[in-house]
C-alpha cells in the first residue's frame, strides 16, 4: 500500500485501509496456519497471535520473507537463513504461547503503573550525573 509517494512494506498495518485489512489478515492467518501445521513442534502460537502486534508484524515479516524466498531468490543459504530465523524467532514466541488473552485486571494495571514509575526513577538516575548519583555503575 501507498503512503504519500512511498511504498509501504506489507508488514506495515497502520495506514492499511479497511477493505484491504480483512483480506491482509486472511492471507498471513491462512499462511500462519500452515507454518503451524508445516513447523510443529518448532512453532507454537496462541490463538490470539493477531491480537499482539509485535507477533503479528514479526509473523507477517517472515510471511514476506517466505514469499520471497520460495519465488525469486535462487541463493540456497537465503532459504537456511530463513529457516535458522524462524526457529530462533519460534523459541521467543513460546513465551505467549499459552496466552489466553484475558482482559487486564487492576492488579495488572498496577503492576504496569508500578513498573513504569520504577522505569522512570531509573530513567532519572541515569540522566543524573554520575557524581550525583551513587547508584550508577
Ligand atoms: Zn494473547
Amino acid at each position: 500500500m501507498k503512503v504519500g509517494s512511498v511504498e509501504s512494506p506489507e508488514w506495515v498495518w497502520d495506514h492499511v485501509p479497511d477493505e484491504e485489512r480483512a483480506d491482509r489478515f486472511t492471507q498471513v492467518a491462512v499462511w500462519v496456519e500452515w507454518l503451524e501445521t508445516t513447523y510443529e513442534p518448532w512453532v507454537a502460537l496462541p490463538a490470539c497471535w493477531p491480537l499482539h502486534e509485535g507477533l503479528r508484524v514479526e509473523l507477517t515479516m517472515f510471511w514476506v520473507w517466505h514469499r520471497r524466498v520460495m519465488s525469486t531468490v535462487t541463493e540456497p543459504a537465503e532459504g537456511v537463513h530463513w529457516h535458522h530465523e524462524l526457529r530462533r524467532s519460534a523459541e521467543a514466541w513460546r513465551a505467549l504461547a499459552e496466552c489466553t488473552h484475558e482482559p487486564p485486571t487492576r492488579q495488572r494495571f498496577l503492576l504496569a503503573r508500578a513498573r513504569h514509575q520504577l522505569t522512570n526513577e531509573h530513567l532519572r538516575q541515569a540522566i543524573s550525573r554520575p557524581a550525583e548519583n551513587p547508584h550508577a555503575t
